[in-house]
């Protein structure tokens, strides 16, 4: 007999395994008994027939309380009526941790309790699903960019310089000197296209960010390629077949999660369509202009969540904006060769109300432009002559993007808040558990 994974049942019909799962549900008659389980890899039901099992077997399946760990072994049958096609027909209970009484119960919780229960939600179904679907564009991640010709080239966490304002920054020691926590890994991408052409890192990045939204975490993994000997619009191109690869990958492959959190897959496969739709910056202040909501917004302004949003409810794919003002954007970005007010740049904007899901941008590539725009950042330059470095030895066209994982995942999965879509979440006011 087998020791098996709940995911592989299909594989096993009419066939007796084993398997190791918790107990996360039940109900049972007098003759019967439903055991709802889980082994990580998927969820199913145990069915124990009383008058085909031992009397200490069926007390057992009476008795076993949520979240106990068992052994349970048994037939595989298929069952049309549940979303996994599968149950097991069960023999055999052995009990391997009892639970004591499980705060999580089916029935409706508060999001704070939930999320004081963090380490014990996760082993929820919709979080599960979420989980899944993570990993699978993790996974996707790694494959479309090492089918691409990219490595990965990591860029430290532990920085030495304060980039992008200081507001958002996480200040710590670096023994006797100051250090913050990365915001992004771009400038060190920068060198690593310098030196090996297409490279990309994966990894946390940290903003205190002040505020409360459904968009922003504290803590979030970024995927930041970036492409030396590369125009602008060769980068969205790859920005845009990596969105439809990550949908396809899902599509693909986490059907069962996509069917437990309801997504519509009709309404992702429309995002594997390319190329997406391009507007300018210029062309979305005029769209805001003429709409009922936003009839006073004025050339210059950044967009927050509700323009972002009415922007990509314009179109049915995810819609690039081009070219936003130079003095609302971060001083490594391209000028525009015949104008001086905007930045060879784009934000890529969800459909659905998810807003920006990646930036980017061409860099400036001329070391005395950058130094004065440095200067005017308020930065101070000394911390950039290895920078700079980057434009003296070499200089080619290059451009690159931040992609926040959670962000996608949040819009993929098709969930309300991106708290949901890292397994621990840093939220303002929350780092326990
Ligand atoms: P936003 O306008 O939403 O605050 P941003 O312009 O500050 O985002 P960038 O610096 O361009 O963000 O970072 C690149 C990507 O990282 C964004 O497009 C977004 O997907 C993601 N991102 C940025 N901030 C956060 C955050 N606090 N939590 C989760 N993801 C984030
Ligand atoms: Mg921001
Ligand atoms: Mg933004
Ligand atoms: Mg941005």
């Amino acid at each position: 007999m087998e020791k098996i994974s709940i995911i592989d049942a299909k594989n096993y019909v009419n066939e007796k395994v084993k398997i190791g799962v918790w107990l996360t549900n039940k109900r049972s008659s007098g003759k019967i008994a439903f055991l709802q389980l889980r082994d990580g890899s998927a969820f199913f039901q145990g069915v124990v027939v009383k008058s085909n099992v031992s009397e200490e077997t069926f007390k057992l399946a009476k008795e076993v309380k949520q979240e106990a760990s068992l052994y349970v072994v048994g037939t595989i049958h298929e069952d049309s009526r549940s979303h996994f096609g599968y149950e097991i027909e069960i023999e055999e209970i052995e009990i391997v941790g009892e639970s004591e009484n499980y705060p999580i119960t089916p029935k409706e919780h508060g999001t704070d309790f939930l999320m004081d229960h963090r380490h014990l939600w996760l082993r929820s179904k919709r979080q599960y699903a979420i989980m899944q679907i993570r990993n699978e564009m993790i996974r996707a991640t790694y494959e479309f960019f090492n089918k691409e010709g990219f490595i990965k080239f990591d860029a430290p966490i532990l920085t030495g310089s304060a980039p992008e304002g200081t507001t958002e920054l996480f200040h710590t020691e670096y023994f006797d000197k100051d250090a913050y926590l990365s915001q992004s890994g771009q400038l060190y991408e920068e060198a690593g296209a310098m030196a090996y052409g297409k490279v990309f890192s994966f990894g946390p990045t940290f903003r205190a960010e002040k505020s409360k939204t459904r968009r922003h975490l504290i803590e979030f993994w970024m995927i930041e390629p970036e492409m030396a000997f590369m125009h602008q619009e060769e980068s969205l191109e790859i920005q845009e077949r990596y969105i439809a690869f990550l949908v396809q990958g899902v599509l693909d492959n986490c059907d069962y999660a996509l069917t437990i959190l309801e997504r519509d897959k009709d309404v992702l496969k429309k995002y594997t369509k390319l190329p997406f739709p391009r507007i300018s910056y210029d062309e979305a202040i005029k769209i805001l202009q003429d709409s009922k909501e936003f009839p006073n917004i004025t050339w210059g302004e950044d967009f927050g969540s509700p323009e972002e949003t009415y922007l990509a409810n314009q179109f049915e794919q995810p819609v690039f904006v081009l070219n936003y003002p130079k003095a609302i954007k971060p001083f490594y970005m391209k000028p525009h060769p015949t104008r001086d007010d905007v930045v060879i740049c784009a934000d890529l904007l969800a459909p659905e109300g998810y807003g920006e899901i990646i930036g980017g941008s061409e860099r400036a590539v001329d070391p005395e432009y950058l130094e004065k725009q440095i200067q005017k950042a308020g930065l101070d330059s000394k911390e950039y002559q290895w920078y700079l470095d980057l434009r003296r030895y070499g200089s080619v066209p290059h451009a690159g993007f931040g992609l926040g994982l959670e962000r996608a995942v949040t819009w993929i999965t098709g969930e309300s808040h991106i708290r949901e879509a890292i397994p621990f979440p840093r939220l303002l006011n929350r780092i326990y558990p």
